[in-house]
């Protein structure tokens, strides 16, 4: 492990120009000498990762849209920058895996994210694991290929950022990627993970067909890219959150719960068979889960400020989920119940249902309409190969996008 005094750690952010990516990118500014971005990645923006690169100074720089490639190299030569250009998925795979990093922050959004989060599990860095849907997709084989290939896996999802903080320190390389291992299970009654409510908590379930794009993307409390505000809108965010817990943690659903926190301080907690529940706090700002994810066990300075509990009226609320309105949650924890390619099915329909949505094809209503219709028409087979995954991802994505295509607005 890297620690000041010592070479700085050598970080690939892949997802950089996304909300992610540009916390990530703050927390490491703020300490030259210890933490350096060596690869940064983007989806096909090609003027923002060229902007970043002029910043941050890697030593590499990727662009997944190939097409992308000649921008990338002429405006990184133009900028006078010794960065190298490279572009595609498989340069993304193996930068993610490659000696030019130490660590990788696993920030790319969608099931885009699994191929690279997985080179990075296999090739035993230490994974900061932003990239949701990887975990939803391929949980069981993300965590292996973590725990073989020697991985520290550290969630920079708030929430579960919150339980690994609430958690005693694992000794990493001993194959359990730096998570609790079944001796600590035990002592773990449930997990209870908060979730906002999004933006329109209290709304009764018919005045949400007509919502809208601006209104749905306007997070009360977090600043996030559009298909994460979107699935916080419906509470499929939450729903996949219970998926990556059981994945990250070793619980079954059973033991993990959720409930509804509107000021987003409490970022989530665990229960322990003792009667004890430890809660991580502090301001929502996902700076401060990445300066965990690059420091610990250590602590370094995030930007974010500490908490004020007397500050907007001194009070943290809690209420159940109106899972009525919003049946995602209720779809993502059935979806992990089935088990095998159920999971997969679920996210898949839901990103090709959020990415509608975005292009104002459908309304609000239909994505989790989409979502329960795609799981219905594909019922859960055994997914023990990454293919059978895949292949259970296309086929949802084929499924819900045809619904798409009867019922919405044409592209
Ligand atoms: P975003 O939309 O702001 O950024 C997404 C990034 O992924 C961009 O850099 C984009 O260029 C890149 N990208 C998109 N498609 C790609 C592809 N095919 N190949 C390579 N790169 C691609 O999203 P975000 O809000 O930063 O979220 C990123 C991930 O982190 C998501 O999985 C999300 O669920 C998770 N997450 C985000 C937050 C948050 O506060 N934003 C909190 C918790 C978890
Ligand atoms: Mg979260």
């Amino acid at each position: 492990m890297t620690s000041a005094g010592s070479n700085p750690q050598r970080i690939a952010v892949l997802g950089a120009t996304g909300s992610i990516g540009s916390s990530a990118l703050d927390v490491i500014a703020r300490h030259p000498g210890r933490l350096q971005a060596t690869v940064l990645a983007a989806g096909r923006n090609v003027e923002a990762l060229v902007e970043l690169c002029v910043r941050h100074r890697p030593a590499h720089a990727v662009i997944a849209d190939e097409g992308g490639y000649p921008a990338l190299r002429d405006g990184l030569r133009a900028a006078g920058l010794d960065t190298r250009a490279q572009a595609g998925g498989d340069a993304l795979e193996a930068l993610a895996a490659s000696d030019a990093c130490d660590t990788v922050v696993a920030a790319i959004v969608g099931a885009a994210g699994l191929p690279s989060t997985l080179a990075a599990a296999h090739a035993g860095k230490r994974l900061l694991l932003a990239n949701k849907e990887s975990l939803v997709l391929a949980g069981e084989l993300l965590m292996s290929a973590a725990r073989a290939g020697g991985a520290t896996v550290i969630p920079v999802d708030s929430e579960h950022n919150a339980i690994f903080q609430c958690l005693p320190p694992q000794p990493a390389g001993n194959g359990t990627a730096g998570l609790p291992g079944e001796a600590l299970r035990t002592q773990v009654a449930r997990l209870v993970l908060t979730a906002s409510g999004g933006p329109f908590r209290g709304r009764p379930r018919d005045s949400l067909d007509t919502v809208t794009v601006e209104q749905a993307v306007d997070h009360p409390n977090w600043s996030m890219g559009p298909k994460i505000s979107v699935d916080s809108a419906t509470l499929m965010n939450k729903g996949l959150e219970v998926i990556e817990a059981h994945h990250l943690f070793g619980l079954p659903g059973g033991r993990i719960d959720v409930v509804v926190h509107p000021q987003s301080l409490v970022h989530s907690m665990v229960e322990f068979v003792d009667g004890s529940t430890l809660a991580q706090l502090g301001l929502p700002d996902m700076r401060t889960a990445l300066a965990v994810g690059f420091a610990w066990p250590e602590r370094i300075g995030s930007g974010v400020a500490g908490l004020d509990l007397l500050a907007g009226g001194g009070r943290l609320d809690f209420e159940p989920p109106d899972t009525a309105a919003f049946p995602c949650l209720d779809l993502a924890f059935r979806a992990l119940e089935a088990g095998g390619t159920a999971p997969a099915v679920l996210n898949a329909a839901n990103e090709v249902a959020v990415s509608a949505f975005l292009q104002r094809r459908v309304g609000f209503l239909s994505i989790a309409a989409l979502v329960e219709e795609t799981l219905a028409a594909l019922p859960a087979t055994p997914a023990g190969s990454l293919d059978a995954l895949r292949e259970a991802d296309a086929a949802a994505r084929r499924h819900a996008g045809s619904l798409v295509a009867a019922r919405g607005l044409p592209a």
